[in-house]
This record gives structure tokens, sequence and C-alpha cells, in this order.
């Protein structure tokens, strides 16, 4: 009974009995003392445009290097890298890479920063806090594509060493999160207030799902929360859905719904909206202020880059974001 441990790490706070694992499948309390199973221990490893992130705003046309382990805090059935975050460490492979190694390797290729993505970085803190230490030292940038579901505590201090964060917003009510995803809106929302506050650069990622949650009353709400909570600059990216893993029933999200989507979002105030996973419009930068065309995108290329020194090229106004 003594080795009961209590994980603080997410939201889920796992009680956890002499060897058994949590919820993640990444920590194992051994004694009482908590271990993880997946440090230094990435089953993916990628040099990535950080536009595959999504980041918008950040470093536009450089390279990433993304590390991922085994496992997540999460169950959505919409996940797209299910194989591995859904899996046991030890049902995937995966390259021995501490910190160290990490950072070199970025550094080797002519990455400028290192992403911690694909699964949820949340599983890997520890690896991931310590990369991001060492990384600062050689000026190379931090950024986390996360779900968000993470205790303050960890949060904060994390997050002197982290750059910039895309968020998963998924939906905008707690029934979504408990029954598609297995959490809680809350605790999500709490981590975007807590990272603006900490001065990370923050952009969110919205998937919209058919049925699920594509009401554009709903959307309207989560985009006025975003204006008021962390005001009009934070770019949002509305993400196309295809049928995957436990959803294979619902359709692709229609084109219209995604261009309503973004109507109500900058209805609400908010100045970037994107929309991804969709090929046509909606990936392109234009200065809030004249209209210009700044950042023009096909894919994950860049084609071309009008903001110079943080500002529009045309009429000078600062753009939000990290450019340099
Ligand atoms: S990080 Fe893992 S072990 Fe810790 S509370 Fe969350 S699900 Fe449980």
């Amino acid at each position: 009974m003594g080795d009961k441990v209590r994980c603080e790490l997410c939201p889920t706070e796992c009680e956890l009995d002499n060897y058994q694992i949590g919820g993640c499948r990444t920590r194992i309390n051994k004694s009482g003392v908590l271990y993880s199973l997946v440090y230094g221990k990435p089953c993916s490893v990628a040099i990535d445009p950080i536009e595959k992130k999504p980041f918008y705003h950040f470093l536009p046309a450089t390279a990433a290097f993304s590390i991922a382990t085994a496992g997540c805090v999460l169950d959505c059935k919409f996940c797209q890298n299910y194989q591995i975050s859904q899996a046991r460490p030890e049902e995937v492979d995966h390259k021995d890479l501490p910190p160290a190694d990490v950072v070199r390797q970025a550094l080797y290729y002519g990455c400028r920063s290192i992403t911690y993505t694909y699964t949820e970085p949340t599983v890997f803190y520890e690896y991931m806090f310590d990369t991001a230490k060492l990384a600062r030292d050689f000026k190379l940038k931090n950024t986390m594509h996360t779900c968000g579901y993470i205790n303050s505590r960890p949060l904060r201090e994390l997050a002197p060493f982290m750059d910039a964060a895309d968020v998963d917003l998924k939906a905008f009510t707690e029934d979504f999160y408990s029954r598609i995803c297995g959490g809680r809106l809350r605790p999500v929302l709490d981590t975007l207030v807590e990272l603006k506050k900490a001065g990370v650069w923050i952009e969110i990622t919205n998937l919209v799902i058919p049925t699920l949650n594509d009401d554009i009353k709903k959307i309207s709400e989560m985009t006025a929360w975003i204006v008021n909570n962390l005001g009009r600059d934070v770019p949002l990216h509305f993400s196309r859905f295809f049928p995957y893993y436990k959803l294979k029933n619902l359709p692709p999200t229609p084109p219209g719904t995604l261009s309503d989507a973004r109507k109500a979002a900058l209805d609400s105030g908010l100045r970037y909206v994107y929309i991804g996973n969709l090929a046509g419009g909606g990936q392109n930068t234009s200065c809030h202020k004249c209209g210009r065309l700044l950042v023009e995108r096909s894919g994950f290329r860049v084609n071309q880059n009008n903001i110079i020194n943080g500002r529009c090229g045309s009429c000078g106004t600062g753009i939000p974001g990290v450019w340099g």
C-alpha cells in the first residue's frame, strides 16, 4: 500500500500501484517512484517543414527536427497517429537518442528548431524538458504540438524553455472531450491561458468533424473565447477531417463547412484564420491592416514571404508572430 503513487503530470492523475503503468502507457510506479518508459527512446524522428506542425507565424520556411515517443494522455477516436499514440513503448520500434544527440542532429541537419510532436509530448515530458533546455544553449528554438492536457505545475516549469506551441483545441464542449477523446475540455483551456501568460507563441488547431463538432454556433463560442482570453492575434487553423481510425463511418469535412467556420472566426474578431488539409485557398497570410498578401503557401511550401523585420512589406504594420 505504501508504494502507491499518484502521477500529477496530466489531469488524469493516475493512482498507480507498485509496478502499475499509467493510462498513457509510458509511466510506471516502481516501489513508490515514477519512471518514464520512453526517455530517450523516440519512435518517430523526422525533419519537417515548420508549416507541417502547423506553425504559420513562427520562423516560416525553416526545418524543424521532430521527435515523438509512443503513448498519449488521450484516446481520440480520430487520431491520425494512433499506431504510435495508442501503442505501448515495447510495441513500436524506437531509436536510442538521448537529448544531446537530438540537439547534435538538429544542428547537423540545419534545423532552426526542435519540435515535440506526432503523439502527445506530455507523455515524454522529462525527455522533452531536458532536450529543450540543452537546445537553448545551442540557440535552437523549441516548439510542441500538443493536446494541452497537462497540469499547470509541470507546464509552468516547462514554459520558460518552450518558444511556441500549437495546441489542438478539439472542440468546445465537455461532452465531445469526454465521449470522443476520453478527457476534459477545461484543462486544455487552462493550458492555453497559462502558455499565453508565460509568453509562449501560440497557434491553435481545430479539426472539424462532421456531426461531432461542426456546429457553427459552438465554433463561434470557441472563437469568441479565444479572442477574449488569448487575443485576436492567435492564428487559428481549421483542419479538414478524413475518415480514419475509429471514425471511418463519417464523411470528410465538406469544404463549405470549413469556409463557414473561418467566416465565423473572422466575425469573432480573429485576424489570422487558416484552412488546412484542403487543396486550394485558406493557407495564405495577408496583412490584417492593408490586406496585402504576405506569405503565400502551397502545401507545406512557402512561395513568397513579404514580411520584413516582422512588419508588412507594404504598410509597415507589425505582424504577430516570430519571424526571424
Ligand atoms: S501522464 Fe500518464 S501516468 Fe501520468 S496521470 Fe497522465 S495518463 Fe496517468
